[in-house]
């Protein structure tokens, strides 16, 4: 399988180009030339472990890997989550919740980052190479991409987050990790002020290539695959404990995990409507709901990791949406640049409304519903697997699978204020407190960024 641009702008790459490649050279996003179909071997997959079932999907996409050296990568991956299963379903109050939250740091990225850390290794010790990865975040993915790199040969990671305004669990999860390859930045300014170093950083074209800069945001091609695993997996599982019509739920930021359902279903798993859950940030709601798609500010929400305006994953979905034709595709790409939006026509949204369905939660409804749900069912839900509950809740008869994108523990305070209870601390949060911190305090400044990375790699 060889893998395009959206934008077709540039000529076909390998699997292994495309994880290394991250965005397109033209500025677009990779994805493989065809969908492969698996909807003739359900049966077969259904019985399959979870490590199993993965090598059987992520073979299709990634022909370049050979047999053993692809299987080891999955097993290596999927040994760090505390359960064989890697993403076991549950049944709650009448709802499927598939828990993805049982990797190192607790919440779903570890599925993708876990994969994505070790393809890095193993391409570069293949190519003699080195990586210097610089990323921003604003708590999952900084902790999740530390995770799966920590220790690696040949990588570097640098980790920008806002001083003092990641969660605490958050802020332990990434300083705790002491490894040499680590570098942990506290910038002296918001979330904006980091992600707009890293983007100038990546910028200098020069600094970018003398540094090797790589980055492990969501628009890996890598990162999506291995979630369309867990969808074929959920699938399976709640079909096992009685489900009929299966409707996926799930939580929404920057649309990657919601894609990588999407794709799954282009594949051939049989699933009624995907249901896009929102907070308060409602871009994509506002989108599937009657077209809008415009940039508004982005709003502090209980669901932090989905207080995304701008989904990077989107254009994948735009894509197929305009029959994966790139010259319609890119002018739509430049509207939302010059206009902040972009519209669509009446059969595209006929399109958009045949695949998905969307509900928006507040931080009210967000709190109710932890409250309500642990109430009727013991069960404590973090309030992004809560935007999802409550969309599920609001909707008419299916069966629907919510993903679970976090453990509560991460997100206590939402939690504790809805139960009255702080949630359990599974032992690899609880041990935090007691770990050595490494964390460099640094100014809101591109070149003292740059010499840092610079005299560190
Ligand atoms: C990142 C994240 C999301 C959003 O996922 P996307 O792939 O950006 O849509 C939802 N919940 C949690 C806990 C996350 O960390």
């Amino acid at each position: 399988m060889n893998y395009i641009s959206t934008r077709g702008q540039k000529g076909k790459v390998s699997f292994k180009d495309a994880v290394m490649m991250g965005l397109a050279e033209d500025g677009g996003l990779l994805l493989p030339e065809s969908v492969p179909s698996v909807a003739d071997k359900l049966d077969e997959l259904a019985k399959l472990s979870y490590n199993e079932l993965a090598y059987e999907i992520i073979s299709l996409f990634a022909a370049d890997i050979p047999e053993t050296d692809l299987r080891t990568l999955i097993e290596k991956s999927y040994s760090s989550f505390t359960t064989p299963e890697v993403a076991p379903v549950v049944k709650k109050g009448g709802i499927y919740i598939q828990e993805l939250f049982h990797g190192p740091t607790f919440a779903f990225k570890d599925v993708a980052l876990q994969l994505l850390g070790n393809l890095f290794e193993y391409i570069l010790k293949e190519r003699s190479e080195k990586l210097n990865i610089i990323g921003a975040t604003s708590g999952d993915t900084g902790s999740a991409a530390i995770y799966g790199v920590r220790g690696k040969d040949n990588i570097n990671i640098f980790i920008l987050h806002p001083k003092g305004r990641v969660s605490a669990v958050q802020e332990m999860q990434m300083t705790s990790v002491t490894d040499d390859n680590v570098f942990n930045l506290a910038i002296e300014g918001t979330f904006d002020d980091a992600q707009d170093i890293v983007k100038a950083a990546f910028g200098d074209i020069a600094y970018k290539k003398r540094y090797k800069l790589g980055a492990v945001n969501s628009i890996n091609w890598a990162r999506v695959l291995a979630q369309i695993v867990y969808y074929f997996y959920g699938y399976f599982q709640a079909k096992k404990q009685g489900a009929q019509k299966v409707r996926f739920v799930v939580p929404t930021g920057n649309f990657g995990n919601i894609f990588a359902g999407y794709f799954a279903k282009m594949m051939g798993l049989p699933l009624d409507k995907m249901i896009l859950a929102t907070n308060e940030n409602n871009i994509l709601s506002r989108f599937i709901n009657n077209g809008d798609y415009s940039k508004k500010d982005v709003v502090q929400t209980y669901s932090p990791s989905m207080d995304i305006q701008i989904a990077s994953n989107f254009e994948r979905y735009l894509y197929f949406l305009c029959d994966r034709d790139s010259k319609a595709l890119s002018e739509k790409m430049a509207e939302l640049k010059t206009s902040g939006r972009i519209s669509f026509s009446s059969d595209e949204m006929r399109n958009v409304h045949a695949e998905f369905a969307t509900f928006s939660t507040s931080n009210e409804l967000t709190e109710k519903t932890i409250k309500e749900f642990y109430d009727k069912t013991g069960y404590v839900l973090d309030p992004h697997t809560a935007c999802g509950v409550s969309a599920a809740l609001s909707m008419a008869d299916a069966d629907y699978i919510c993903l679970s994108t976090a453990h509560p523990a991460k997100f206590p305070d939402v939690v504790e204020k809805a139960t009255g209870l702080a949630p359990e601390k599974p032992e690899g949060i609880a041990k935090l407190e007691n770990l050595d911190k490494k964390c460099i305090t640094i100014e809101n400044d591109l070149e003292r960024v740059k010499d840092f990375v610079a005299k560190h790699v």
